[in-house]
């Protein structure tokens, strides 16, 4: 398809290949491969597929791990499912507005919810607040 044929104002719907590998099929991008993982300004993180706000920065941690950590979703942000895949036994989180996958949640996280959102930066977009 011809980039003229794209019609006006779909750009911000396009997702790179690497996006949609780890959104539509379940892929992990490669640790410290993010720029998001050292991002701590204050802002809020979107989902690339629909822009449902998904994370504040007032919940991000250093995890070490080198995907961006947040021990909290926005209300209502985030669904979660049981997935068994790899001979592992973790906990999917996808975005509850586009059910792309982000990334898993880990008991082992700090206070005060105890829990470790491990997300995929790519799929993150940060705005930083004013
Ligand atoms: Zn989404």
């Amino acid at each position: 398809m011809a980039e003229n044929d794209v019609p006006a104002g779909a750009f911000c719907g396009v997702l790179t290949p690497e996006q949609q590998r780890v959104l539509r099929e379940h892929g992990t991008e490669p640790p410290r491969s993010s720029p998001l993982d050292k991002e701590y300004r204050e802002g809020v993180y979107y989902c690339v597929g629909c822009e449902t706000a998904l994370f504040e920065s007032t919940t991000k941690f250093n995890s070490g791990t080198g995907w961006p950590s947040f021990f909290s979703p926005l209300p209502g942000a985030i669904g979660t499912s049981f997935d068994e895949s790899y001979g592992m036994r973790r906990t999917e989180v996808h975005c509850g507005g586009c059910k792309g996958h982000l990334g898993h949640v880990f008991t082992d996280g700090p206070p005060p919810t105890g829990l470790r959102y491990c997300i995929n930066g790519v799929v993150l977009r940060f705005t930083p607040t004013e």
